[in-house]
């Protein structure tokens, strides 16, 4: 098959809008267009293979074209590709909600489906509030959530944003929250110990659940590492406080595993770690291996038992999509699900987390544009600085990050910086090779544009 790449790219410019990208700086560039995938590889129309250094946007786990999963997208494309939810049942969906809650920490014994992490988002958000109400406590109106948070970016999930660049605009159509620091020592006031920031932010998050428990809903996190923020780690044991700060209260717990989710931390789910039992989780992105768009809200049966009435009562939670529980992805899921267990994918984990660490530090902390290097399990984030010692920022005019990135490109490896801090978070399935020449092309860039 031969593709013209030069078409493809002028229509591209014609006729798409891409998201979170300034289209004219998009137009005025020459666009790489993929035409497939093959394992932890994407190739583009010209035959050009690279790195895929970002799990194409955190959603693909076992690489791209995994026989098991290709297989399942076909086997139920053979029996049928959308049922709706509404009404009746169907096969994937059902196999899947089991599957997941026996994964799932023990608390959680319900699934609710929809499309994107955003809608799960939304939908926990939704319940929490409406839990409440039908409680009898109107007054829960708030919802406690982190400074430089990210749930995706429907009105209610930017609500509980906290990522000004993106959020700030639609100010005027949130409701409103309350926001603690994140607990990510890196960029603490000059007279603080990191050890003395973290317990200050962990305190200040405790006085305002404290403060605000009669109103609040829910606490909404990112379990252990804000990942859109920049990949801002959390010290050990702080999720652990907001749990228990959320018990004290009787404030709902909503734990969003959307980019955390299915091994990325290193257990299954990163709350594991902590051994929290969040009240509400949300999964998303590599639900489905990153084949197909699926997401899901699991709830705790105290949640799900305040909606159980008679029809008349109105205790229905009245919320879903065209394409909640659309069996060809949840069939997906489960192949998904089968490759972990069949391929020991959390096992092998710890030697690539190990080969990424190393990785970093010897070749690309040393750098003295290098502020921060951090990494939770196979997400890590570098963030670049003007300055080591006042930790200043390059002009954005610059566009450090991007620049590197272009760089990669021409390097085979495709990475998306956030602002300048670059992101690397490939595949599970990723070899400890390819995660060597992962970090070896990252220092290369950087040198190259940062000297
Ligand atoms: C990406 C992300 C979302 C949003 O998921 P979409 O599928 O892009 O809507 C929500 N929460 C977290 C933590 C994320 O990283």
């Amino acid at each position: 098959m031969s593709l013209d790449t030069a078409s493809l790219r002028e229509a591209d410019r014609r006729f798409v809008w891409h998201p979170f990208t300034q289209m004219r700086s998009w137009c005025a560039e020459s666009q790489v267009v993929i035409a497939a995938g093959e394992g932890c590889e994407l190739i583009d129309t010209d035959g050009k293979r690279y790195l895929d250094g970002v799990s194409s946007l955190w959603a693909n786990l076992h690489g791209h074209r995994h026989p098991r999963l290709d297989a399942a997208v076909a086997d139920q494309a053979g029996k049928i590709s959308h049922g709706t939810m509404l009404g009746l049942a169907n096969v994937p969906a059902t196999e899947l909600a089991e599957r997941l809650v026996g994964l799932a920490p023990g608390r959680l014994q319900k699934v609710f489906y929809a499309g994107d992490g955003a809608c799960a988002v939304e939908i926990a958000v939704k319940m929490a509030f409406e839990y409440w109400s039908l409680r009898g406590e109107t007054g829960r109106d708030l919802f406690l959530k982190l400074d430089e948070a990210y749930h995706g970016d429907t009105i209610g999930a930017v609500s509980v944003g906290g990522i000004d660049l993106f959020h700030r605009i639609f100010g005027p159509l949130l409701f409103p929250t309350i926001a603690a620091p994140t607990p990510n020592a890196y960029r603490r006031p000059h007279d603080l110990t990191p050890e003395g920031y973290e317990e200050l932010a962990t305190a200040a998050m405790e006085s305002a659940v404290a403060e605000h428990a009669r109103r609040l809903a829910a606490v909404v996190i990112e379990p252990r590492i804000q990942a859109a923020a920049g990949m801002l780690t959390h010290p050990p044991g702080y999720l652990r406080r907001v749990r228990e700060a959320c018990d004290r209260h009787d404030v709902l717990l909503i734990v969003d595993e959307v980019a955390t989710g299915f091994g990325r931390t290193g257990p299954m789910f990163s709350c594991e770690a902590e051994g929290v039992e969040p009240d509400l989780m949300t999964l998303g992105k590599g639900l489905t291996g990153g084949y197909l768009t699926l997401s899901a809200v699991l709830a705790s049966d105290g949640v799900y038992d305040a909606f159980l009435g008679e029809p008349d009562e109105g205790r229905t939670f009245y919320h879903g999509h065209t394409y909640t529980g659309n069996p060809l992805a949840a069939a997906v899921a489960l192949a998904n699900l089968d490759v972990f267990e069949e391929e020991s994918v959390l096992g092998g984990l710890a030697p690539k987390v190990e080969a990424m660490r190393r990785g970093l530090a010897e070749r690309v902390a040393p750098h003295p544009h290098a502020g921060d290097v951090r990494q939770l399990g196979m997400m890590a984030g570098i963030e670049l600085v003007a300055d080591r010692a006042s930790k200043d920022p390059f002009p954005v005019s610059r566009q450090v990050g991007n620049r590197i990135c272009a760089r990669a490109v021409e390097h085979g490896v495709i990475m998306r910086p956030l602002g300048d801090i670059l992101v690397l978070m490939p595949p599970l399935a990723t070899s400890i090779e390819q995660i060597e020449r992962l970090v070896e092309v990252t220092g290369v860039c950087i040198d190259e544009e940062l000297g």
